[in-house]
């Protein structure tokens, strides 16, 4: 049942960088991107289209696009919360879109304004029309294991929220744990309601390691069959709900488990680390990968 290869969709330059309190320039941004291709990557986030005052350590990614190679078999991704931030990811030529809908209502009107089905509405017409056009549109589904205000979020919930994002034609759902406070059961029990309904390789998971639960999560959601792996290098991105935690599961960690399953991936583990200890240097915080901490050289070390 454990798949023989995994994709990891790295989400640093995205899902990183917009929970992170400086602001890098754009060349920098471009450099991360290629450089997490460089290391074997096949699916990087590279920014959003949000609007640039709420996000904007994510902002200027039409320039970031512009300075990547869009034919080198890498997918870019690119998050879109509206049609205003479709017009302009095609724009500047994404040929990839994310969309987002949480499971949780009082997450879905404090960070988007609006409830689910409104939500989902909304996306449907953006989905749509990227659809047309020949985007891929992937979604992704926030507090699948809780909520930051209301705590419990049911299994049901979330299955009917994750319906809704393939009726709208999106190739993959991503479920995510952004409080990062599920456990191993608590995943089981998720993804058995889920796969009975949606196949199993339309399925994500998007784990945040706040309180160290992300690589048991995961090995769960191998285990039930689930072969996408959402990730950011060195952990990039902290908790907004859970001050001076970690948030996103670091892709070394990731790696590093795959490695010694003998499952596929294609990363150099090598690069990345270099890549993670680069990046944390620009962004002046600590690495939060531990693996990428264990591999440190010896001058590293005091
Ligand atoms: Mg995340």
């Amino acid at each position: 049942m454990i798949p023989e290869s995994v994709k990891i969709v790295e989400v640093g330059p995205r899902d990183g960088l917009q929970n992170e309190s400086r602001t890098l320039p754009v060349p920098e941004r471009i450099r991360l991107v290629q450089s997490l291709a460089e290391a074997g990557l096949k699916q990087v986030e590279a920014g959003s289209f949000v609007r640039p005052d709420l996000l904007p350590q994510i902002s200027d990614t039409s320039q970031v696009l512009s300075g990547l190679d869009m034919d080198a078999g890498v997918g870019y991704p690119v998050l879109v919360p509206n049609m205003r931030g479709l017009d302009n990811a095609l724009s500047a030529g994404a040929r990839e879109i994310a969309v987002f809908a949480a499971a949780s209502e009082t997450f879905s009107q404090k960070n988007i304004n609006c409830s689910i089905s409104e939500s989902i509405q909304r996306f449907s017409e953006v989905a749509k029309t990227a659809i047309d056009q020949g985007i891929k549109v992937r979604g992704y589904i926030s507090c699948v294991l809780g909520c930051p205000y209301t705590g419990t979020v049911s299994p049901e919930k979330v299955l009917s929220v994750a319906r809704s994002l393939e009726d709208m034609g999106c190739y993959e759902i991503s479920l995510g744990d952004t409080i990062g406070i599920g456990t191993p059961v608590a995943t089981r029990v998720l993804i058995d309601t889920i796969v009975p309904h949606i196949p199993v390789e339309r399925l994500a998971v998007h784990f945040h390691d706040t309180y160290g639960q992300a690589l048991a999560n995961i090995l769960v959601a191998l285990q039930a069959g689930i072969s996408v792996v959402d990730s950011s290098v060195a952990g990039l991105g902290g908790c907004p709900y859970a001050h001076g935690a970690s948030g996103n599961v670091a892709t070394e960690d990731v790696v590093f488990m795959l490695d010694g399953m003998g499952i596929h991936h294609g990363v150099d583990l090598s690069r990345l680390i270099i890549v993670g200890r680069s990046i944390c240097t620009l962004l002046d915080r600590p690495v939060m990968s531990r693996v990428n901490l264990a591999r440190a050289p010896i001058d590293f070390e005091v």
